[in-house]
């Protein structure tokens, strides 16, 4: 079965202002081995204001640019001026919108959304953009990031002011609450209060907002259309709707866009703490953070990951595709050839079909297969981008070797994941990441490769080009920049499940 989103059922219309919530009757699919995932982001935000464009294609597009941030839900609000529509739905952003969708949501100015879910369930309640609505007008919100002090925000809201479970429900019901001022100006007042990770794109029937916590951890970027204005979670995304990139929205900083141009205030002194992660693994090699594409810094993990864990080997060959840049600079900097051992199915990261048990025991080989002719009596160098529970490098060893591999030693171009995050990326829990128990030695045993080698922090940060303290590092270091209250964060902080 493949999941399509239903005709669309238009919810309960508010008599003084015009919105109205569409929504598609879609599932949530299934990933094929839950206890066998990649880190997975906390979404995407796109956010364009460009009269006598076609705002709800191009918001599409921006997602379809970011669907790799989240893969869970997507949504798009329009406004024409005087009222939002929101239409979102389970799935991918070309499952939930087609063309006779898009042509319903007609206006100037329009946000849009891809989940992961960090905080709240992954069911159609909790997908985005948000919206609220007062006497006054409509508020729709996209949120990218985690707070991690939502249940302290969540005690301000009114008594049934929201049946909110999750983070951004409950910033977009604060921010809506106290409509007697502008929303910039509540903004600027809520967003000081509001701790952890948030790259935010909102709305009202004519205004466009972005807003970057104060330590920027998630990116944001402002791009110029001919005919107005896109924010992104990504410079990609601003290349594949034709925007030119303008700049960074600054750590702490809040944009206010109209037909007045683009207006930027500060909220809060910024403390620049960039995801080291991004580079990592979740930025798209071709977007820029800091004047550099992700794909050189990416290279150079790999030169720097070949000086610091040499080997002698006949071939170096990627886990596709995260690990192909930092494969290319491994070969350059080593000297040995590079090569494809492996290939990936491109279209097995979700299905709509609940594989069967014989299925699910092939594991691994519904993503990966080996290339017995390029592999067979050669000594491997296997590149990846990160190991989290090990679940995913163990199989591929066990591969290689059964395809005729002499020896697979295995490289890695992140320093060992100990910590989890809680600024919106899913690691799980300390106890559930290999390294968080393990050492590299035990680690390289319990994957039954010939070698292990991690990059080093330092070395990973020279890569980057980025002072080291301007950077979150915390899932390999355990120093969080900002002061986590164990008790009170958790995906499902606001539902019973805790
Ligand atoms: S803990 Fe790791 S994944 Fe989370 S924001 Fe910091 S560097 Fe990024």
């Amino acid at each position: 079965m493949t999941e399509r989103p239903g005709p669309g059922v238009r919810a309960a219309q508010r008599p003084t202002y015009t919105e109205a919530v569409l929504k598609g009757d879609g599932q949530l699919s299934h990933d094929l081995d839950p206890h066998d995932r990649p880190p997975k982001d906390a979404c995407g935000v796109f956010g364009v204001w460009a009269p006598g464009e076609e705002v709800s294609k191009l918001t599409y597009y921006g997602l379809y640019a970011l669907q790799h941030r989240g893969q869970e839900s997507a949504g798009i609000a329009v406004s024409e001026g005087s009222r939002i529509l929101v239409y979102k739905d389970m799935g991918l952003v070309a499952q939930v919108f087609d063309e006779s969708v898009l042509g319903t949501l007609r206006g100037h100015l329009a946000i849009g959304h891809c989940r992961y879910s960090t905080t709240g369930s992954s069911v159609w309640e909790n997908a985005q953009p948000t919206l609220s609505s007062t006497e006054v007008g409509g508020l729709a919100l996209a949120h990218n990031g985690n707070l991690i002090n939502t249940r302290e925000l969540a005690r301000r809201l009114a008594p049934g002011a929201t049946r909110a479970t999750t983070d951004t429900e409950v910033l977009t019901s604060l921010l809506a609450q106290d409509r007697s001022q502008p929303i910039d100006d509540a903004a600027a007042e809520l967003l000081p209060q509001v701790k952890g990770a948030y790259s935010l794109v909102f709305m009202d029937e004519k205004t466009l907002y972005a807003a970057r916590d104060p330590q920027g951890i998630r990116p944001l970027v402002l791009g110029r259309l001919e005919r107005g204005w896109a924010v992104a979670s990504e410079t990609a995304a601003l290349d594949i709707v034709g925007a030119a990139f303008v700049r960074e929205i600054e750590p702490g900083e809040l944009i206010t866009i109209d037909e007045r141009g683009v207006r930027s205030r500060r909220f809060a002194l910024a403390e620049p703490k960039g995801c080291l992660f991004e580079y990592v693994y979740l930025a798209r090699p071709d977007t820029t953070i800091a004047g550099r594409s992700v794909q050189s810094t990416r290279v150079e993990v790999g030169r720097v990951l070949a000086r610091e864990h040499p080997v002698e080997a006949d071939l170096v060959i990627p886990t596709p595709e995260s690990g192909t840049p930092a494969a290319v600079g491994y070969a350059e900097a080593s000297g040995i050839p590079y090569g494809q051992g492996l290939v990936k199915n491109s279209y097995v990261g979700r299905t709509f079909i609940q594989p069967s048990q014989t299925i699910r025991q092939l594991g691994i080989r519904l993503k990966l297969n080996p290339l017995k002719e390029v592999v067979a009596g050669k000594r491997l160098v296997v590149v990846d981008d990160s190991i989290v529970r090990g679940n995913t490098q163990r199989a591929i060893v066990r591969m290689l070797r059964e395809a005729g591999a002499r020896e697979v030693h295995v490289r890695i171009s992140s320093p060992p994941v100990a910590w989890p995050c809680f600024y919106g990326i899913d690691f799980a829990t300390r106890a559930e990441l290999i390294a968080g128990s393990l050492s590299v030695e035990e680690i390289r045993d319990s994957l039954g490769a010939d070698s292990l080698g991690y990059i080093s922090q330092e070395g990973l940060v020279e890569a980057t080009t980025i002072p080291s303290e301007r950077l979150c590092r915390a899932c390999f270091d355990g120093e969080y920049p900002i002061a986590v209250d164990r008790d009170n964060v958790g995906k499902y902080v606001l539902e019973a499940k805790t």
